[in-house]
């Protein structure tokens, strides 16, 4: 009885389709601007990116025939700073999902108060199915079909889905080469060999994991002895998972594209991380229970952290959620519909522009030590994102309460507002 009024609660908002990620973006917008009373005209420039460019890549192939492929980058706002955002590669990239990420990276630039814009790239392809040269050809490829719109001082690409330090360090040298000297400034989470900053790698999951500390506070919860559960182990999944397992968590599962594993008495993150090398997933690790990804979202724990693609979390989903705090490690893995249940059910629910913010913050200082010709020590780096992201979970925490409002929304107010403030300042020109 209890849980029909509830749904009935929310009928209308889970009757819609859930929305594409762009569809997403723009929902979370409106309701921030509806609590911030923005401008219309402010509201109106923020639907759209400022600029959206869409280069078709072609390569020579391996087996000596042509490959094409659909690319773009999208630059949202640049009214903070340059324009800076990562670089997926993946099948299912759209021009729509692309210009939802630029759009989160504005809002995520400006939560973290760093001086940045937000921007995105993205190449339609299956990077599982290219070999390294292939890869290698395409990444030199769109970056000269992007270079005039890119630069230090531009738009500064970084890491995402299935793009790495070694498709970064190649940005960097096509850059580079087609300017005639060294620009290491140009691109971040390079490895450290040229120029990368120590604690990139790490710095995504060590943000996640920072913020579902903090929040554990805040429930009266310790992080050490709680109980985890991560979707995805890529880069920001294992990271999470090592992380919360080297600070006394209990990993109960974790799970990639190919299906999900879990342990009562907990997983060794080292020790799956290696079988995934061995093998190429997760599953059928030894000594663990093969489960699907939705069982992995709904594993009984205390923390749960969504760290592979958009709209995992839907409202079916949300409402077998039985973590009592989500770090979004992801960009939008969580749907409005299923916002709302998970704020019902009176779940902490750190939001992907605040909980994935540690990546964006080091490529910020990466650029700045870049741009100094400096490198700055890990615990430098590791202690000055501790300070700036949990000063940012400090902020957003307190809106949130003012508000009453969830996290997501009071971080969107921040951001939104910030960018919003810096549009007023500087005017439309002419
Ligand atoms: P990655 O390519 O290293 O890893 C992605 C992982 O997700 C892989 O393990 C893949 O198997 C898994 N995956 C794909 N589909 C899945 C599914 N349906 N169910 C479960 N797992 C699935 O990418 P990443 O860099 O770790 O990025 C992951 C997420 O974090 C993305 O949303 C990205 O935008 C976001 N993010 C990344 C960074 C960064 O620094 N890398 C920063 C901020 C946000």
């Amino acid at each position: 009885m209890c849980q029909l009024s509830r749904h009935s609660k929310i009928e209308v908002v889970s009757m819609a389709k859930e929305r594409s990620a762009y569809g997403v973006a723009l929902e979370q917008l409106r309701l921030a601007a509806e609590r911030l009373k923005l401008e219309s005209g402010i509201h109106e420039m923020l639907k759209v990116p400022k600029r959206s460019l869409t280069v078709s890549v072609s390569i020579r192939m391996d087996n000596g025939g042509t490959g094409v492929f659909n690319a773009c980058r999208v630059q949202h706002m640049d009214a903070r700073g340059p324009f800076k955002g990562g670089i997926r590669y993946h099948p299912n990239v759209t021009l729509d999902e692309v210009t939802a990420l630029s759009m989160w990276m504005t809002w995520k630039c400006a939560v973290m108060d760093i001086p940045y814009g937000g921007a995105k790239g993205g190449i339609t392809c299956n990077p599982k199915t290219m070999s390294k040269g292939e890869l290698e050809r395409m990444t030199r490829r769109y970056i000269s079909m992007i270079l005039d719109i890119i630069g230090p001082y531009r738009d500064v690409p970084a890491p995402d889905v299935y793009t790495d330090s070694q498709t970064m360090a190649w940005i960097m040298d096509t850059y580079s080469q087609i300017k005639g000297y060294s620009v290491p400034e140009c691109v971040t989470g390079k490895p450290i060999s040229v120029g990368g900053s120590e604690g990139r790698n790490e710095a995504t999951s060590l943000g996640a994991d920072l913020c579902a500390r903090d929040a554990a506070k805040r429930l009266g919860m310790k992080f050490k002895g709680s109980t985890v559960a991560v979707q995805g182990y890529g880069n920001v999944g294992w990271n999470a998972a090592k992380i919360a397992f080297d600070w006394g968590a209990k990993v109960l599962a974790v799970s990639d594209s190919k299906g999900g594993i879990c342990k009562k008495d907990g997983l060794n993150p080292y020790k799956v991380y290696e079988h995934k090398m061995k093998t190429g997933s997760v599953v059928d690790f030894k000594g663990a229970q093969d489960i699907t990804n939705e069982e992995v979202l709904e594993t009984d724990c205390d923390i749960l952290i969504p760290a592979a693609l958009e709209n995992s979390i839907t409202r079916d989903i949300a409402d077998k959620v039985k973590a009592k705090i989500v770090s979004e490690g992801a960009n939008g893995p969580t749907t409005p519909e299923a916002d709302k249940i998970l704020f019902e059910k009176k779940i902490l629910l750190i939001p992907d522009i605040l909980a994935n913010a540690g990546g964006v913050t080091v490529s910020y200082y990466e650029w700045v030590q870049n741009l100094e010709r400096e490198h700055w020590p890990m615990e430098e780096v590791c202690q000055k994102l501790e300070t700036k992201i949990c000063k940012a979970f400090d902020d957003v925490y307190s809106i949130s309460k003012k508000e009453k409002c969830d996290m997501r929304i009071a971080a969107l107010m921040l951001g939104i507002g910030r960018v919003a403030d810096a549009i007023k300042i500087l005017g439309l020109w002419p």
